[in-house]
């Protein structure tokens, strides 16, 4: 049996961070995965600049494929207008082994079956015994599961999503997104990344999509119909990989007693636009923190929305209402 202080579940963002927190300040832990690095996330890999923040990290610093937007394309039904951002994507693949080595970490490969308590002790699979756990292991972490159950009874809060990334030679290099697409209870997503690959996806509410009576899969192919119809598809055709993960609603709690739950396993993603490495990384800081100092860990600090609603909302209103933005973004879609 190995003994630590603190068992970590998952060497994603979230558990990276926390365990990075840790061995900052010297307290033991451990930290597990199932998988071994280097190792794909579904995700879209789009990062705000407040993810280089945290991690005290230059954009320029970043030492693998990093692609910089100054604009997103946004698709409202039959409008385009542009978003003047400072937004950047990485790969997922590069992104989250690189964070192992920023944190300088070497997860344990083990997937973890059972959690039981003895005493003031956590038993892991009759291999690991810890008096603390975090829980960061994702939409289905076990230890979310087994200790915060109430979570997957949010049914309204879960996101369906399908995505896939491939090496292309993009055809236009700046990210589109389509919200109000008929049906489509979200948002759909073309993404070029660095070194040559393109992400494309979609997501939404899985409930509201079940009470339109259409499915995330259905919705996938009629995005790639429109991809199509835009000259923007490659000419094979994307399977899609799905993945389903919670959305915040106020502030979830992250604590009890001795147990954390942090990033996806916790249901930090933003809102407005379904992101989540950032509040995964800051939630594995907090949990860190909280350990160190024995204070509560709460989700108060952590960041709720991706963007500035009012500000976005008078940018696409202004624009969207010049009669030529339409044809602008179309000719701008031709000339890049
Ligand atoms: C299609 C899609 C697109 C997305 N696009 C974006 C985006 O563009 N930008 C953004 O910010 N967010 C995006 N997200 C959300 C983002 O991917 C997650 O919020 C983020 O990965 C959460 O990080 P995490 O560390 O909590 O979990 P994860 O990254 O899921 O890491 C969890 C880790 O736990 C491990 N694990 C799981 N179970 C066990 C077990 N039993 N034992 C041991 N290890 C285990 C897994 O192997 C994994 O490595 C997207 C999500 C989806 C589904």
């Amino acid at each position: 049996m190995i003994t630590t202080d603190t068992l970590i579940i998952g060497a994603g963002p979230a558990g990276a961070a926390c365990a990075g927190g840790l061995k900052r300040r010297g307290i033991p832990f451990l930290l597990l995965d199932k998988a071994v690095f280097p190792r794909n996330k579904t995700c879209a890999g789009w990062v705000t600049p407040e993810v280089f923040r945290t991690l005290n990290l230059s954009p320029a610093g970043y030492p693998h494929s990093l692609k910089e937007f100054r604009e997103f394309v946004i698709h409202l039904r039959r409008r385009s207008v542009y978003l003047p951002v400072r937004q950047y994507a990485i790969r997922r693949i590069e992104f989250d082994r690189f964070l192992l080595e920023h944190y300088g970490l070497e997860p344990l490969h083990h997937q973890v079956r059972e959690i039981r308590q003895e005493g003031d002790h956590f038993i892991v699979d009759d291999r690991f015994r810890a008096r603390r756990l975090v829980g960061a292991g994702g939409s289905y972490c076990p230890v979310a599961a087994q200790f915060f159950p109430e979570r997957k009874e949010k049914k309204e809060m879960w996101i369906s999503a399908i995505e896939e990334e491939f090496e292309y030679p993009v055809k236009d290099e700046r990210c589109h997104l389509w919200f109000r697409l008929p049906d489509l209870p979200g948002y759909a997503w073309y993404v070029p990344k660095g070194g040559g690959y393109l992400n494309i996806g979609i997501g939404g509410y899985t409930q509201t999509m079940k009470e339109k009576g259409t499915t995330i899969r259905r919705q996938w192919e009629s995005f790639l119909h429109l991809l199509a119809a835009d000259g923007l598809l490659p000419d094979r055709t994307p399977h899609g990989r799905g993945y389903n993960y919670l959305i915040r609603r106020k502030d979830p709690p992250l604590q009890k007693g001795n147990v954390m739950i942090i990033g996806d396993a916790a249901g930090l993603a933003t809102p407005d636009m379904g992101e989540g490495i950032g509040p995964a990384l800051e939630s594995g800081l907090l949990a860190a923190g909280a350990i160190a100092t024995g204070r509560p860990l709460t989700a108060r600090s952590i960041r709720k929305n991706s963007f500035n609603h009012l500000k976005v909302a008078g940018q696409i209103l202004w624009r969207s209402l010049s009669p030529f933005s339409a044809s602008i973004a179309k000719n701008s879609a031709a000339s890049a």
